[in-house]
């Protein structure tokens, strides 16, 4: 079993090497519908949300590989960048508001990307680091939920070095993560958000599909030996 979605074999099948199953994380009959035993959050959660009240962070060249369609799913509650996709910030107070008891729970915190009508999540080739290495439990217990958070953090680090590293290639000014990260900020004045969110895009405001897809083909030309990422031990 992989620890990561399979679009990032490129880079992370040297690094990350294959892991025991998990059989009690039982998705399709989610088990924390009724939880029992050792589990990641308290519960219990409700059938048709399950796990996926999340807004996922999503790096660019992952975006680069979903469809126009697919993007539009999360237009109205995030915000796009060249960096990746977050959480708009009405979306981010909402999750503030609805705090960590919403989890599982809370109709208004489902991710974007889940389809109602097939109970599971639409991108699930791309879907992100975040994702795979959510087990609600683990065969091993406690022991294995805390490797799977240290996965979780070794996924995190290699999403953002590499949508980094393709703005680098990709020619991008070095004060767009600054201007990204003042465009999802709390602490940004509403009127100053869109500059930021300009001043990040420069050209490509209005291509950013076709950026996020020339993302996917630059991140396909670094290897994971240019990202210096570190075997997962
Ligand atoms: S990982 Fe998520 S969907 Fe799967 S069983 Fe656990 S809570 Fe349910
Ligand atoms: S990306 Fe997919 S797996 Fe992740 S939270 Fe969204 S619907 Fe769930």
């Amino acid at each position: 079993m992989k620890p990561y979605p399979q679009a990032y074999d490129p880079w992370l099948k040297e690094r990350l090497c294959d892991v025991p199953e998990e059989t009690l994380a039982t998705c399709d009959q989610c088990a924390m519908v009724n939880p029992s035993g050792v589990t990641r959050d308290p519960g219990p959660f409700l059938n048709h949300l399950k796990c996926c009240t999340y807004f996922p962070y999503l790096p660019n060249f992952s975006l680069g590989a979903l469809s126009l369609d697919d993007l539009q799913k999360a237009a109205a509650r995030g915000i796009y960048l060249p960096v990746g996709l977050y959480p708009s910030i009405a979306e981010q107070n909402k999750i503030s508001a609805l705090g960590a008891d919403g989890f599982g729970k809370r109709s208004e915190l489902l991710c974007p990307f889940f389809d109602g009508n097939r109970n599971q999540c639409s991108i699930w080739t791309y879907r992100p680091g975040v994702c795979t290495s959510y087990f609600c439990k683990s065969n091993q217990g406690k022991k294995g939920l805390n490797f799977w958070k240290q996965i979780e953090d070794y996924l995190n680090q290699f999403e953002w070095t590499l949508a980094c590293r393709v703005l680098e290639k990709m020619n991008f000014d070095e004060n767009t993560l600054s201007y990204c990260q003042a465009a999802i900020s709390e602490d940004t004045e509403p009127e100053e958000r869109d500059f930021f969110v300009n001043e990040a895009w420069g050209d490509w405001i209005s291509n950013q599909h076709d950026f996020y897809k020339q993302a996917r083909q630059t991140a396909l030309q670094i290897t994971a030996d240019e990202l210096e990422l570190e075997l997962f031990e």
